[in-house]
């Protein structure tokens, strides 16, 4: 079993991508498998050195060591363009010269008609030979019937028909791969069984998945954790605390094992237990004890610790 952790490095490492880390540490120690990290560093405007150093700091502070060294996306732009080429080849995915005024109009028709805008370009069907010579993006060639069901580990059956899945981008017109294609390439290559990641990426993995399936590449099994709420219910945000872990580390001096022990109980449990040692949590955590619904930080209770 391999599972791996893939921030952003856009921020510091905040309470949830860390909760998430510890999740899928203990999934793999538990399971005798390995644990990875990859940066995903594609977004080269937003992606920053000191962030990518604060997550590397912050999961060692936590005790999440990795296995192998730690996988920066961006290297494998190449490999990853290289699938999206094949894609072309094998039919699975098309060249796209629709222009931005085209994309507008869609756009527009679909506000029209209160609908969510779904591209299916015109070039699906258009032979090259008519392509003008522009810039272009490599689109996926998206299933257009039936239906996809993920049995996810923690939210159960999910369903998502496949006329809701839009064609895509895997390539933008700079030969650049999208977070959607290189996510899916890495996953493989890296040997990555269980994605285990927070729900607000649980569309993705319906859009994920059509690249698996066009690969002929085995599909990962999927568990989506619900985010982390504050007190009053809504998605955690500056004003119910920092969410940042540097402040509970650095300004309030809480001890990692502490801060460890906190992010486990919020969103799994075992039993009444309010202390549980890194040993326990590796013998007894399961994906089946995450709760389906999100969790709620409290401030309060952290400061106690
Ligand atoms: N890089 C993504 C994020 O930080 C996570 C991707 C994933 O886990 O599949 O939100």
């Amino acid at each position: 079993m391999v599972t791996r952790f893939a921030p952003s490095p856009t921020g510091f490492l905040h309470l949830g991508g860390a909760r998430t880390a510890l999740f899928n540490w203990l999934f793999a120690k538990a399971n005798g498998g390995k644990f990875l990290l990859r940066i995903e560093d594609t977004d080269r405007v937003r992606s920053t050195q000191p962030a990518i150093d604060a997550i590397i700091d912050g999961m060692r502070w936590l005790g999440l060591d990795w296995d192998g060294d730690v996988v920066m996306q961006f290297a494998g732009a190449e490999r990853h363009a290289q699938v999206a080429h094949e894609m072309v080849a094998t039919g699975h995915a098309y060249r796209c010269y629709m222009t931005n005024d085209e994309i507008a109009a869609m756009r527009a028709e679909a506000q029209a008609a209160k609908k969510p805008l779904r591209i299916r370009s015109p070039w699906r069907d258009r032979p090259e030979s008519e392509a003008p010579n522009l810039p272009h993006v490599v689109r996926l060639r998206a299933p257009q019937e039936g239906a996809v069901t993920i049995e996810d580990r923690v939210q159960g059956a999910v369903t998502v028909k496949n006329e809701e899945i839009d064609d895509l981008v895997l390539l933008r017109s700079d030969g650049t791969p999208t977070y959607m294609l290189a996510v899916v390439v890495d996953d493989h290559d890296m040997g990555v069984t269980h994605v285990i990641r927070g729900d607000d990426h649980l569309n993705n993995a319906f859009r994920q998945l059509p690249i698996y399936r066009a690969m002929g590449w085995p599909e990962p099994i999927y568990a989506h954790i619900p985010l982390i709420h504050g007190p009053d219910g809504a998605k955690l945000s500056k004003r119910h605390g920092a969410v940042g872990i540097e402040a509970y580390r650095d300004e309030m001096g809480i001890l990692p094992e502490a801060f460890d022990n906190y992010l486990l109980r919020l969103g799994w449990g075992h039993g009444d237990d309010e202390i549980i040692s890194r040993e326990q949590a590796v013998e007894w955590f399961d994906l089946s004890g995450v709760g389906k619904s999100p969790s709620r930080f409290d401030l309060k209770k952290l400061e106690n610790l």
